[in-house]
């Protein structure tokens, strides 16, 4: 019997590296992070990222900082060469991102490495390429603008496993637009831009002036940066601070989207993460998560950077301690913003007028501004003003809640029966999704359904397939592959896709509604607590001790042509599963009394031939932009999803094409765009007219269904979307949409017998 014994090998030293390299850099985006901070390291302020193949076949990225100079090319990717650390005793006071000289020297292990880059005072650029640590051959000459171009190809050619344990190339590319949009928050003042080579679109940019609120919107979109609290407390004796961007207690989603960075960094802190989460579970539904960026300073001393670069999960000295500063601070702004939202105001309407009309001031020693000054308050000044709480309705009502039921909307006419698999009434709307959680809503919409007939012999009949919003739907392809798969396109991408609309006409119709808001009037709608439905076009509505009687058809049209301003280009799709011809629409419309028509305009059948084929010719625009879709027959496809759970009054759906051809100005892109929104918004408002006609259809036979639906949209779809998406213009405070009843305590007793 023998035992041979192993014969133990040294390793080639080439082996070796490779092996400690794929440790370093694992996939595509930890390149890309580390080169990131090399580039911020170096005081770029424009950084650009190109991939290809999920960053498996090239990723390149350019910046326009210091350069390297030409005399540290041969080393720079050498391991331990770095210029950032001198001595150990640097260790804990560093302040630059790398300080191991590892990263470059690592991914020139897995990759093909060349370097580009220009100095502020050298002649000209270089270039160099790297192979194993090693310079291939001596820098050569070239033109090329300050700053460094660093080229990584094939990575992990030579590392069959790493490359094995790669996701598909979707995957990865998704982490890396991550990654990039991370670093582009922390970093405002810095332009960052990622995109796939050969595509003018970028999944991200961002721009150098932009702030970080600026950047969360364009990244993950109005409905999180319109719900955010800015957040920021510091303690010496723990030597920290914090600061960030929180969402507040109306804003939730399916999955925790938690940005975190310390001293610069982005890191990964379970603790932290899971303390956090224990703050908001008080506030927010079961299962639904808030969004948070916290950016932490600690002493460099106490934080363990000494970590293996691949170990994102952090720990620093006093670990507990800072902690539970951070939730109480949390918690103390959450809690804040429920009786003071200054701050919305603030960033949401720089420079708006602070002037309350006279219905809108604040009761002085009304409960919350009388809790949050600490001053008594007294017993018979209390009155409801959670929103929580029961409403009127609850009284006068069953409590089960109706399934939407189309049929007693006044939609019935146009559109039949419909089912909607509605989400909660704390679910978000289409408009917040997410691109992060598309995935959780494209698995909705795929059970979401809305289906019936219509009376007119060959028009709408319309099952609403709902699509969520495109991500750049400029190619025919693309388009196709989001209208047919939907799912699937969605799970192949988990990370921000939001189009970026920078068009002049679209933010300065923006800016329009920002500068005619009225801060009180919007304090009120975001603070609200729901009363009850007086009609279909009337509602009640609690704020402070206050009562007030607001205009549902007005505040939701308004609401309507906030969102198509805002989200403009960004739209889901009610797909109507059967094509309502525009012909039978417009001349719908011109039979109707309402349109106008009279004998001088012409035969009917000519012009509504004619709104046809101007329609069609707009279509292209139509679709990209509006997500209003006609087919090549000239048949309406699809309208846009606005806010989830909700369905345009449809018998509006002929008076809308009308007008499309007669009220919009198609010729200046403005007008167009604005006139454009304020007809589609009309169409979309919850109006009185129709649901009367409805409720008096002999269809309608159950009573309680009947005139639930609406009530039950006006409260959990309008009212919700009221408190978070809408600016309310001055008029409003003035022309009767939102009148101040009566003042709460007296009618106090009122309620309490209710
Ligand atoms: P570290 O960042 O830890 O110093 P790296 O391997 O990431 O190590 O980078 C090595 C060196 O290469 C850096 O110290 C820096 O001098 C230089 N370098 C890398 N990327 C850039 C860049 N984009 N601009 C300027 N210098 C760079
Ligand atoms: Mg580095």
């Amino acid at each position: 019997m023998s035992l041979a014994a192993g014969v133990i090998r040294r390793l080639d030293e080439i082996v070796v590296n490779r092996i400690a390299a794929g440790e370093v850099i694992q996939r595509p985006g930890n390149a890309i992070k580390e080169m990131i901070e090399n580039c911020l390291d170096a005081k770029s302020t424009s950084i650009q990222v190109t991939v290809k193949e999920g960053g498996m076949k090239l990723i390149q990225i350019q910046d326009n900082g210091t350069g390297i100079r030409k005399e540290d090319m041969d080393i720079v990717c050498e391991r331990f060469t770095t210029s950032k650390l001198q001595s150990f005793a640097d260790l804990s006071s560093i302040s630059t991102y790398g300080f191991r000289g590892e990263a470059l020297a690592s991914i020139s292990h897995v990759a093909h490495v060349t370097i580009t880059t220009k100095t502020a005072d050298g002649k000209c650029a270089y270039r160099a390429s790297y192979a194993d640590g090693k310079l291939k051959a001596p820098p050569k000459p070239c033109a090329g603008n300050q700053g460094t171009q660093i080229t990584v190809e094939d990575l992990f050619y030579n590392v069959t496993t790493r490359r094995k344990a790669l996701k598909s190339s979707s995957e990865e590319h998704a982490r890396i637009v991550d990654v990039v949009s991370r670093y582009a928050i922390h970093n405002s003042g810095i332009g960052f831009s990622v995109k796939k080579q050969g595509e003018t679109m970028a999944d991200v940019r961002t721009l150098s002036n932009a702030t970080t609120v600026d950047n969360i919107r364009s990244i993950f979109g109005n409905a999180i940066s319109r719900e955010l609290i800015e957040v920021g407390c510091e303690d010496a004796k723990l030597a920290f601070k914090v600061k960030g961007y929180v969402t507040n207690a109306n804003y939730s989603m399916k999955k925790f989207i938690f940005l975190l960075f310390i001293n610069a960094r982005l890191v990964e802190s379970t603790t932290l993460k899971k303390a956090i989460e224990t703050v908001y579970a008080a506030y927010l539904p079961k299962n639904t998560h808030p969004f948070l960026y916290l950016s932490l300073e600690i002493a460099p001393q106490n934080v363990d950077v000494n970590v293996h670069p691949t170990k994102h999960e952090v720990h620093f000295l006093h670990e507990d301690s800072i902690i539970e500063r951070v939730q109480q601070h949390v918690e103390s702004k959450l809690l804040g913003s429920n009786s003071s939202r200054m701050y919305f105001t603030q960033t949401l309407l720089p420079g708006a007028s602070m002037s309350a009309s006279e219905i809108m001031k604040p009761v002085a020693g009304s409960s919350s501004a009388a809790q949050k000054s600490g001053d008594k308050v007294y017993a018979h000044q209390m009155v409801r003003t959670d929103s929580r709480d029961q409403k009127l309705d609850a009284f006068l009502q069953p409590l089960k809640r109706p399934q939407i039921d189309l049929s007693d909307c006044p939609l019935s006419e146009l559109v039949g029966d419909q089912h909607l698999d509605r989400r909660g009434p704390h679910d978000t709307e289409m408009a917040e999704l997410n691109d992060l959680d598309m995935l959780e809503a494209s698995e909705h919409y795929a059970n979401a359904e809305v289906s019936g007939t219509v009376p007119m012999e060959a028009a709408a009949s319309t099952s609403a397939d709902i699509v969520p919003p495109r991500k750049r739907p400029r190619k025919e392809t693309d388009e196709e592959m989001v209208a047919d798969e939907p799912v699937k396109n969605m799970t192949a991408t988990s990370t921000p896709k939001r189009r970026i609309i920078n068009l002049t006409s679209i933010l300065s119709l923006q800016k329009e509604i920002e500068a005619q808001a009225h801060t009180s009037l919007q304090d009120m709608l975001r603070n609200h607590s729901f009363v009850g439905c007086v009609s279909p076009q009337w509602a009640l509505a609690q704020y402070q001790t206050k009562l007030y009687l607001l205009n549902t058809t007005k505040l939701s049209q308004e609401l309507f042509y906030q969102i198509l301003i805002y989200d403009f280009g960004n739209f889901g799709i009610l797909r109507l599963s059967e094509s309502a011809p525009l012909y039978d629409l417009a001349m719908l419309a011109l039979d109707s009394s309402d349109s106008g028509w009279t004998e001088e305009d012409g035969p009917k059948e000519g012009l509504a031939e004619y709104i046809v084929q101007f329609l069609q010719k707009k279509c292209e625009m139509l679709k990209d932009y509006f997500s209003l879709e006609i087919d090549e027959e000239g048949n309406l496809t699809g309208l846009p999803l606005l806010i989830d759970n909700y369905v345009p009054p449809m018998e509006g759906l002929p008076m809308f094409i009308l007008r499309l051809a007669t009220e919009v100005n198609w010729d200046d892109e403005q007008e167009c765009f604005g006139s454009f929104s304020k007809e589609c918004s009309m169409f979309y408002s919850l109006r009185k007219q129709y649901i009367l006609e409805e409720s008096s259809s002999p269809a309608d036979n159950d009573p309680v269904l009947g005139s639930t639906s609406w009530r039950w949209t006006t409260e959990h779809v309008l009212f919700k979307a009221f408190r978070t998406h809408l600016l309310p213009p001055q008029p409003f405070a003035e022309d009767g949409s939102i009148l101040q009843l009566a003042n709460l305590p007296d009618l106090y007793k009122v309620f309490e017998r209710c």
